[in-house]
């Protein structure tokens, strides 16, 4: 045949999902050639549309839309790359309709595909954290190793599990694994959490501004240790585990495997952008609060610099920069991982660099 496997990314356009649609097709991508499908709920963006696969536009929170827009092409899938989530604030309901949307994909996916091999899917530290409305109240003792029993609360990645393995017991020698990152360095203008991407335009809005760029988090985080996953990194991790026999049935963490501290990653971000450092200001500032107003500014930012044209709600979501800079960093072990055989790592002060390069190469930020 053509190929030799045929994925399918649920959340094509996400901050992994684009490195998995980028990544996949390439020549030289462990288990190819590979043939690509790639899930999202929007129309193509222009920042999507340079990698070589089939976009199909579908919302998995619907079944019959679900089943109307994959059963028919996904007959030939191999392997299932779930890489996306829905964003509600109670834990009690993002566990309902994260379920539904899992549910709703694995039903099609596994009575349509006779050739299917192997379901990724990507959750993370919250695992170990417990939900974000319990930040803080029910976490492990970090460094986070995945033997560590479930917290005893509602969790949506829990529900994801288990849904998982359910609905691999229904097809013999169906195999899985489960991908657990902290923080995303990566690129997705569409990402519900983008770190570097909420920085990036921060940064814009204040060079723009003629003001220093402050650090609105905690001095916890200024001054402790953090750790970030690479997107490419665990785009990687999952093309490892759906092809390596010894990665099967097995849930991992993923990390670029070194430390940094934000006081040192500021004055980096300050220099891509040439704009003064201001440094940690004494106490923690809500962004959400900041930005509330400069949706207008953004706009203006977008036409003056001939940049692509965004949503500000979309490049930048606030509230996600106020939860990573606001709290002191947990870190993750990769023993398991490395033990396995995944020996992937990333140094995070180069990966922090490219992304915002591709930012910039984009044309999301000037
Ligand atoms: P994302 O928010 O970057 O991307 C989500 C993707 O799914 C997008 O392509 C979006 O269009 C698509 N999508 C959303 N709703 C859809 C629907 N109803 N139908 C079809 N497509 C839909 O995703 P992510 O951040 O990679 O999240 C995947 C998992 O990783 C989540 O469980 C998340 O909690 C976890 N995680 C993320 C981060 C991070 O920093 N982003 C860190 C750790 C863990």
């Amino acid at each position: 045949p053509k190929y030799q496997s045929v994925a399918l990314i649920i959340g094509v356009t996400g901050i992994v999902g684009n490195s998995l649609a980028e990544i996949l097709p390439l020549s030289d991508t462990p288990g190819g050639p590979w043939k690509v499908y790639g899930v999202a709920r929007r129309p193509r963006p222009q920042w999507n549309a340079d990698h070589p696969i089939e976009y199909i536009q579908c919302d998995i929170s619907d079944p019959d839309e679900t089943l109307t827009k994959l059963s028919g092409v996904v007959q030939d899938v191999t392997h299932l790359f779930y890489v996306t989530w829905a964003n509600r604030s109670a834990e009690a309901e993002n566990c309902e309709i994260n379920g539904k949307m899992f549910k709703n994909v694995l039903d099609v996916v596994v009575a349509n595909s006779p050739n299917l091999q192997h379901v990724s899917l990507q959750t993370g530290r919250k695992h170990y954290l417990g939900p974000f409305e319990l930040f803080g109240k029910k976490a492990h003792d970090p460094p986070f190793s995945e033997d560590l029993p479930r917290l005893d609360c509602a969790n949506f990645y829990y529900t994801l599990e288990d849904i998982l393995f359910e609905s691999v017991k229904q097809k013999e020698g169906l195999t899985w694994s489960v991908h657990r990152p902290g923080t995303i360095f990566g690129f997705s203008p569409y990402s519900m959490m983008n770190l570097i991407g909420a920085l990036c335009v921060y940064a814009t809005i204040c060079k723009h501004e003629g003001v220093a760029l402050k650090f609105p988090g905690s001095k916890e985080a200024w001054d402790g240790y953090s750790d970030c996953s690479d997107a490419d990194l665990i785009a990687e991790q999952h093309i490892w585990a759906a092809v390596d026999p010894y990665a099967k049935n097995e849930a991992f963490n993923i990390s670029n495997g070194d430390v940094f501290k934000w006081r040192q990653f500021w004055k980096v971000l300050c220099e891509q952008f040439e704009v003064e450092n201001g440094g940690w200001g004494g106490e923690r500032v809500s962004m959400v609060e900041m930005m509330k107003d400069k949706g207008s500014v953004w706009d203006e930012i977008v036409k003056e610099k001939g940049l692509a044209v965004t949503k500000f709600e979309d490049v930048a979501v606030w509230w996600f920069v106020d939860v990573i800079l606001g709290n002191e960093g947990m870190l993750d072990s990769m023993n398991k991982s490395k033990e396995h055989g995944f020996l992937g790592f990333r140094n995070s002060k180069s990966s922090l660099v490219s992304w915002i390069d591709k930012m910039k190469g984009y044309k999301i930020v000037p």
